[in-house]
């Protein structure tokens, strides 16, 4: 994958050093190892538990070649990984709501532009709800998405309750008999305890509206902030209760490590990564496409 070029550059090679500069699989191995994976921003508790199992890996199978250990390390983080492509859920019958959540910048606008021009390709009627509307700016930019996509768009003045804008976005989405109601939420950090008690009220607005709503509650994580995306993905795990993970920027980071980390601790999915801006620039998380790009 070319968006991962960075996280390889730094991950590949020096472990490829590491495999080739090593003439025994001793502490000291095993030690520069679980650094290197802590500087690819995996996260201490997974760089560790990643090299014990190569370490019992190596004694059980009597491994003594140091060349051998690189494709022992993309078995494990495979199997860290699932072996399932996670999918989006989708409603037994349209429409479909996913609640996009995360911090100012992580690039939540752009991933619901990319999935609603996608969605839009695929003959789904897509409708985007401007649901942060603290910030002019994020309506805006959500408009110009939905211009872009030919979805339809509800948004109220600034200042708005945003569970008004959710309720309209959901009756809209029945009136039209739309496929799926993307919903574009504030992610202003500074006042948490507000910002996840506005989260909550929109989710008890879509449950009561809609049985079964949300659907999906995706979290956009961004891949440089490192091991803060895992603390991220924990508060809004705890409030909203995060069902997959949509992890940007992959393309202009040494961090994709990070994807590990979420994966082992958190137990939620990655199920989009973003690389690039553009519309075509999401993709569905392949884990085992991810770990032979990594150490191969
Ligand atoms: P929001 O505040 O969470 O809605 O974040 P935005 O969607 O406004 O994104 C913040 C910035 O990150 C924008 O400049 C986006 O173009 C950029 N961005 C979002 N996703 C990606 C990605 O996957 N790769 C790169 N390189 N930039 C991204």
């Amino acid at each position: 994958k070319e968006g991962l070029n960075k996280t390889r550059e730094n991950l590949t090679r020096r472990v490829g050093e590491l495999l080739a500069g090593s003439s025994r699989l001793d502490d000291d191995f095993f030690d520069e190892l679980e650094e290197i994976l802590l500087t690819a921003d995996v996260g201490a508790r997974t760089s560790m538990e990643l090299v014990e199992r190569l370490r019992r890996e190596v004694r059980d199978r009597k491994i003594t070649d140091p060349a051998a250990v690189g494709s022992l390390l993309q078995e494990e983080v495979a199997r860290m990984l699932g072996e399932e492509v996670p999918r989006l859920v989708w409603a037994p019958e349209p429409p479909t709501v996913i609640l996009v959540v995360g911090v100012n910048g992580a690039g939540k606008t752009t991933t619901i532009g990319k999935l609603a021009c996608r969605f839009a390709r695929e003959g789904k009627r897509v409708i985007l709800a401007a649901a942060d509307t603290f910030r002019a700016a994020a309506g805006e930019q959500l408009a110009v998405w939905a211009e872009r996509a030919g979805a339809g768009l509800i948004r109220h003045q600034a200042g708005a309750d945003p569970a008004a804008v959710v309720y309209d976005a959901i009756q809209s989405a029945r009136n039209r008999r739309a496929d799926v109601v993307l919903v574009d939420t504030a992610g202003r950090l500074q006042t948490k305890t507000n910002l996840m008690e506005e989260l909550k009220k929109i989710r008890r607005v879509m449950e009561r509206e809609l049985p079964g709503a949300p659907h999906e509650v995706l979290l956009v994580l961004d891949a440089t902030t490192g091991q803060n995306a895992l603390s991220q993905a924990r508060l809004f795990s705890e409030a909203v209760g995060v069902t997959g993970i949509a992890l940007t920027k992959l393309d202009g980071t040494a961090k994709g490590g990070v994807i590990l980390g979420i994966a082992a601790e958190m137990g939620i999915p990655v199920k989009l990564v973003g690389l690039g801006e553009g519309p075509d620039d999401l993709k569905e998380f392949q884990p085992r496409d991810f770990a032979a790009a990594l150490f191969s």
